[in-house]
């Protein structure tokens, strides 16, 4: 990343001064127990967090937990905090009230040296993706948010490191960088300077590996890195891999169709037909595929696939072969959905194998999305040393890639036009 493009920790001496400081430690957690299951981005966000303890600011912590949409995960962040003290090496109180009286009383009775989490941010209205969706502020509008309003007078600077979130459009992501002096936390200018490497410098030959469910996200991707060449190959796998061999005119079963269609993943089809005219010699499918046969797992080639009984599960050995082949000569490496139905062992093997390939691959290796992270922790040993990079974000990770200005990188570089 151009080193001038946003303030960093480095450009701000933060003694003794109030900093909020916007971390993404929302988290998995477990369905029945409510307790985190995975502390992933709690980890990543301690770099910046003892940063700034040691330099001995005063650090008001802000997060979101959950979905408001259906009370999914919404939840108060005290086992956060729990885990955040852990991590750290001190206590980290947390205050269930994101910005009111009680907010403002722990903010007031900081010392320097000490951090205080407030109540998960999406217990206010202004903060959730159906109020952005229907009412879309400035940033200088959020200003005038109740979050801003009443935490920007008791704080010197504002500290943002939750690029997972970048793409929300939310006071607690981008107001305060209209009224603070602004800077980007650690974690955020790694992800970010990983995905500018993918994007923007791509060692060569540049490889996508791109699978998984989420076809809209893959296609806003494919058309964007096809179109500024960020990619010389992309290997399809998952059914993105089935839609785009669909899009070629490869027979399908029936059911395999059907599955497709009651999706809604038909819609995909033209583009796909499009993409192959226009780029078909950069794309790479799948030459055979896995299915369930009783309790065994069987292969079908893709010339073949009536052959097959059930839907396809996985990509097969011929398929992980070439893709293995390619991935060890690649340059750099971007994956992004699972080749197949990697949640049960019968079916992890083809995400397995094409991810360790790219893991030992000594090309630069980014994996990203929440399923592909997943799989990666869980499928290969020491993920987090053998890829290149594991990024926390999924989301703005898709679009940041699609070629979109995600709304808190706009906000980062016009916070720094200004200093
Ligand atoms: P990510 O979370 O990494 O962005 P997605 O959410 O797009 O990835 O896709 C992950 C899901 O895709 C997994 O739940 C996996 O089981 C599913 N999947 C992959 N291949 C297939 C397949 N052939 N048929 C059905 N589901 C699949
Ligand atoms: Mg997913």
């Amino acid at each position: 990343m151009r080193k001038s493009l946003f303030n960093t920790l480095d450009d701000f001496c933060y003694r003794d001064k109030t900093v909020i400081l916007r971390v993404d430690i929302n988290s998995p957690l477990d369905p029945v127990t409510k307790t985190i299951v995975n502390d992933n981005r709690l980890d990543k966000s301690i770099p910046t967090l003892k940063e700034l303890l040691e330099q001995g600011a005063k650090i008001v912590l802000l997060a979101h937990q959950g979905d408001t949409l259906d009370y999914h995960n919404l939840i108060p962040l005290t086992e956060h905090a729990q885990k955040l003290s852990k991590k750290v090496g001190q206590h980290i109180d947390y205050i269930d009230d994101a910005a009111g009286p009680a907010a403002e009383a722990a903010v007031q009775a900081l010392k320097p040296g000490e951090a205080v989490l407030l109540g998960n941010v999406r217990y206010l209205t202004e903060e959730v993706s159906t109020f952005e969706d229907s009412v879309s502020l400035s940033v200088s509008e959020m200003a005038e948010c109740y979050l801003i309003r009443r935490l920007a007078p008791l704080a010197d600077y504002y500290v943002n490191d939750a690029f997972s979130a970048a793409h929300r459009n939310a006071p607690s992501m981008v107001g305060f960088t209209a009224v603070l002096p602004t800077a980007a936390g650690r974690q955020l200018v790694k992800e970010v300077s990983a995905l500018e490497k993918i994007m923007k410098t791509p060692a060569s030959p540049a490889v996508f590996v791109l699978g998984g469910l989420k076809i809209a996200d893959a296609f806003g991707m494919i058309e964007g890195v096809l179109k500024n060449g960020s990619a010389d190959s992309i290997l399809t796998g998952g059914v993105l891999g089935i839609v785009m061999l669909m899009a070629g005119g490869t027979e399908f079963s029936r059911e395999q169709t059907r599955f497709v269609y009651e999706r809604g993943l038909g819609t995909f089809l033209k583009p796909a037909e499009r993409y192959l005219r226009d780029y078909g010699d950069r794309f790479v499918n799948p030459k055979d595929f896995a299915f369930r046969d009783g309790p065994m797992r069987r292969e079908v080639d893709s010339k073949d696939l009536l052959k097959a009984c059930g839907l396809l599960m996985d990509i097969g050995e011929k398929t992980i072969q070439v893709y293995r082949r390619m991935l060890n000569e690649a340059g750099s490496i971007f994956i992004n959905g699972p080749m197949g139905v990697y949640e049960d062992p019968l079916f992890s093997q083809g995400t397995k194998e094409v991810w360790k390939a790219a893991a030992d691959s000594s090309g630069y290796s980014v994996v990203g999305g929440g399923d592909s992270v997943n799989a990666a922790v869980s499928l290969v040993d020491d993920a987090e040393n053998r890829f290149s990079y594991i990024c926390t974000a999924g989301g703005a990770l898709v679009r940041y890639l699609s070629g979109m200005e995600l709304p808190l990188i706009k906000a980062l570089k016009e916070a720094y036009r200004k200093v």
